[in-house]
């Protein structure tokens, strides 16, 4: 099977009708662009920057030492876009004691993601700056996790505009990015509007928004068998978004563990996905089932997965 896909290597992703799909790779430190490149990714459509921060004693990276590792993530895609994620600690991500104290009766609903970058601006603007200085080297694009209010989107994009006025006050080079949210706060999907008017492209995150639409501890196990990425009020959020962001021609894609889930590879592409971003394991075996996809037919039959009170049950029949 291995060897199998291994052949799909550079076959590129595109539906029996014609559709092409863009494969990325979800990466968490810079050496696994290699990885990504190797695997057949077309991209990295998550680099969760907060692995730079986790792990560490006393001190948080300087803008020196993230600008070398997000140039170096950058470079190793040889020209191929980079989607670097400010920081998202907190939750099952939390940083060492010294640095930060995440011991919060409720982490998931805290000062987690873009609202501890907000409650720290040094912090977010070194990062900022790091971001947009690697962005002189190839194709960045700035994705922003957490979102739910048009405050905290005006602030971070008054801290962005701030971080490039630092810079030219600096006279330090740096380049251009698309910008990019998260949605994975049910609020966010609820609140379509209000992120296409501010940004580039969206990124859906299923792993939080599973875990704030149905009110699931991602991390309990007790709790790991009502965690359903097929209830149909998720359904209803992604497939929105992916429909808002089409109807007005902006990019969305999906970078939570649902999209290197082969199971669901055919359901969001009848809902209209044409950018998954995955563990780069994945990628092959995601590919294999968009070789063997009809999206026109698979759009039909995604209707009426999101009609059903059940979606499971017709996927375990189709
Ligand atoms: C998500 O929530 O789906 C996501 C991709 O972000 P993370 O898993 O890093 O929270
Ligand atoms: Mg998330």
């Amino acid at each position: 099977e291995r060897g199998r896909l291994q052949r799909l290597l550079h076959t590129p992703a595109v539906t029996m009708d014609g559709e092409r799909v863009q494969l990325l790779a979800n990466i968490e430190m810079p050496e696994d662009a290699a990885l990504a490149l190797k695997a057949g990714a077309l991209g990295v459509g998550l680099f969760r920057s907060e692995f730079l921060f986790m792990g560490r004693q006393g001190k948080l990276p300087d803008e020196e030492e993230q600008y070398q590792a997000y140039k170096r993530a950058v470079e190793g895609m040889k020209g191929l876009p980079v989607t670097i994620r400010t920081v998202d600690v907190g939750a099952d991500k939390p940083l060492d004691d010294s640095l930060r104290d995440d011991a919060h009766l409720n982490p998931a609903l805290g000062l987690r993601a873009i609202r501890w970058s907000l409650a720290d601006p040094a912090m977010f603007l070194t990062q900022l700056r790091a971001i947009l200085r690697a962005a002189a080297h190839g194709q960045v694009h700035l994705l922003v996790p957490m979102l739910a209010h048009a405050r905290e989107i005006r602030q971070t994009l008054a801290h962005i505009d701030h971080a490039r006025a630092m810079l030219d006050n600096r006279g330090v080079v740096y380049g251009p990015v698309k910008l990019g949210a998260m949605i994975e706060i049910p609020a966010a999907a609820l609140s379509l509007k209000l992120f296409l008017k501010h940004f580039d492209f969206l990124s859906i995150g299923t792993n939080d928004l599973i875990q704030y639409t149905l009110a699931i501890d991602r991390a309990d196990e007790s709790v790991a068998h009502l965690y359903d990425p097929l209830h149909p009020a998720v359904l209803q959020l992604v497939a929105n978004t992916i429909a808002e962001c089409r109807a007005q021609g902006k990019d969305v894609s999906v970078c939570g563990e649902m999209a290197g889930d082969t199971s669901l590879t055919r359901l969001l592409l009848g809902l209209g996905l044409r950018s998954f971003s995955m563990h780069p394991a994945q990628i092959l075996a995601v590919k294999q089932e968009v070789l063997r996809s009809d999206a026109g037919k698979l759009a039909v039959w995604a209707e009426q997965v999101l009609a059903s009170e059940d979606p499971a049950l017709l996927l375990v029949r189709h």
